[in-house]
């Protein structure tokens, strides 16, 4: 039996993984779930998963739920508030798994915590590993934690890779990745009506039901841009062996490419309780409640380069990555503070890489090699990126 903590247990994959979770009551035993705001969701989710403990991000709302668990019949839940009690749960001793399933750079600290602490790490969270890069692989080499990825092509590229692989360390007989992207909502849209499409249309990913910043960054493939950070890191790649491919089926979810010319792909419906079970079980296999795939029903698979002039986040990414150090952070940084300021409905969609690309060239890149210098540097990118914000829509 293993003892679950899930970060961000209220967002899109903290939802699949309760789903998944209570799927096999007899392996897993959910430990502590995470909210930021949404106290209801995570009153329903404590009704129905009974946790040991529930921690509210938001301290003025914690008191509130607090006083809605002494009054319920889960009155024994122990409520936590703020920000440091996500490392509290993170690090429990009854916790062996941590789902890290928070959005942005919240989740850098407790996901941290949890990998220095051992933890077998379930990473989400795709910007706290671009923002603390190799701090985040060294936490995990030095702890011997378990790195699983939860992200759908990290987790088919960890499949596809050689038996017994770790996360960090270099992939047998590799020769390079093809990370797929589905194109997002605006692959065929004219380049020149892009300036005007709304949230709302950002938000409504055709292959993918997902959180609203995610969704964006798929829109903008920012979110490719980030996942080629990633890969580079999960599997100890260069950027050049990390090939982007459109497949708007999204059946494919990436594929590894070894030298005697074997190409492995992982498929599957798009579905993220997929890659949260194969996590959850991981080395072995169980029931995810996902739809199995019927290939008669997928017929044609395409695959085409992706355009760096209609997404230019993508472009910024490769340039975060190979100016190396604190730019990756700068660049998730920025584009945290963009894709809020597009919600807010403040700034165009096509300000966002505006947006980043002035901010990665307002400050100077320098070694990543402490913590201190990443949270520095994310600091100074979301003012500089506000201040740009300011002088653009003024
Ligand atoms: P979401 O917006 O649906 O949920 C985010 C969760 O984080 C919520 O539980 C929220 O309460 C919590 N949270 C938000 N801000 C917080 C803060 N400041 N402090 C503490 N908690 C906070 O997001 P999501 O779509 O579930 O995505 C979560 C992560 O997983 C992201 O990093 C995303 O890139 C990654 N991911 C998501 C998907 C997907 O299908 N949704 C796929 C791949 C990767
Ligand atoms: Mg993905």
């Amino acid at each position: 039996m293993k003892g679950l903590c899930i970060l961000g247990a209220t967002g899109s994959i903290g939802v699949s993984t309760l789903d998944v979770a209570a799927r096999h009551p007899h392996l897993y035993k959910v430990v502590a779930l995470t909210a930021n705001g949404n106290i209801d969701g995570l009153f329903e989710q404590c009704l129905a998963h009974h946790p040991q403990y529930a921690v509210v991000v938001n301290e003025g709302l914690a008191e509130k739920f607090s006083r809605k668990i002494s009054s319920s019949p889960v009155s024994d839940i122990k409520v936590l508030s703020g920000a440091s009690a996500l490392e509290t749960v993170a690090t429990l001793d009854e916790v062996d798994s941590v789902m890290a399933a928070i959005v942005g750079a919240a989740g850098l600290l407790p996901s941290l915590a949890a990998a220095k602490a051992g933890k077998t790490v379930l990473l989400a969270n795709k910007e706290a590993l671009v923002m603390s890069g190799d701090i985040f692989m060294d936490a995990i080499n030095h702890s011997g934690a378990h790195l699983l990825p939860i992200d759908s092509e990290h987790n088919a590229i960890f499949q596809c890779m050689p038996a017994h692989y770790k996360t960090g360390t270099d992939g047998k007989q590799v020769r390079r990745i093809l990370l797929t992207a589905s194109g997002g909502p605006f692959r065929e849209m004219p380049i020149d009506q892009m300036a005007h499409v709304t949230p709302e249309q950002a938000v409504a990913h055709p292959n993918w039901d997902m959180g609203k910043k995610i969704s964006v960054d798929s829109a903008t493939m920012m979110n490719k841009g980030l996942e080629m950070i990633e890969a580079c890191l999960l599997f100890n790649m260069k950027p050049e062996q990390i090939q982007v491919v459109i497949h708007p089926q999204s059946v494919i979810h990436s594929m590894v490419d070894y030298v005697d010319g074997t190409v492995l792909a992982q498929m599957g419906n798009p579905d993220m309780r997929i890659p949260i079970a194969h996590a959850m079980a991981w080395p072995e296999r169980f029931d995810s409640g996902a739809k199995p795939l019927n290939i008669f029903d997928v017929r044609r698979m395409d695959f085409e380069e992706p355009n760096l002039q209609r997404f230019p986040c993508l472009r910024l990414a490769y340039n975060a990555i190979n100016a190396g150090g604190t730019m990756p952070t700068v660049l998730n940084a920025a584009n945290e503070i963009a894709v809020e300021a597009f919600l807010d409905r403040r700034i165009k969609f096509t300000d966002i890489p505006v947006i980043i690309e002035r901010t990665m060239a307002a400050i100077a890149v320098t070694a990543a090699d402490s913590l201190e210098i990443i949270l520095e540097h994310d600091q100074k990118a979301r003012t500089v990126a506000k201040e740009i914000i300011t002088e653009l829509i003024h």
